[in-house]
């Protein structure tokens, strides 16, 4: 995952964007591009049952994840709606395949629960 720190205040932000630091409103060359781990903890989570597009079916999960490098970003689980994860779980970002607009397949990055290390012998 692509995000931009602040050399200013050193906040880091997702998603990407140049119109200002987040926190202390610099701009200009002071905000550069950095990469997020795409690892973090399950915050909160909620199943959607309508939504007014019909090329996102509901019923789906939307969580808000604070990634370990810092930011909170909202985004769609890559988990059943009936079996929701956890609220402080591992979770992962992670690119599931999914049909576009126009029909054509494409990648929509999501978080999905971290599978446990496997065990050390
Ligand atoms: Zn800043």
């Amino acid at each position: 995952m692509r995000g931009m720190r602040c050399d200013a205040c050193g906040y880091v932000f997702f998603p990407p964007q140049n119109l200002g630091c987040e926190q202390c409103g610099t701009t200009g060359s002071a905000l550069r591009p950095c990469q997020l781990v795409g690892s973090g903890t399950l915050m909160a989570r909620v199943t959607v049952h309508l939504h007014a597009k019909p090329e996102r079916p509901a019923p789906f999960v939307i969580g808000t994840v604070r990634l370990d490098d810092g930011p909170v970003v909202r985004m769609l689980l890559d988990a059943p709606p009936d079996t929701l994860p956890p609220i402080g779980s591992p979770m992962v970002a992670v690119l599931s395949p999914v049909a576009s607009e126009e029909g054509s397949r494409v990648h929509d990055l999501r978080f999905s629960l971290a599978q446990p290390a496997p065990l050390q012998e």
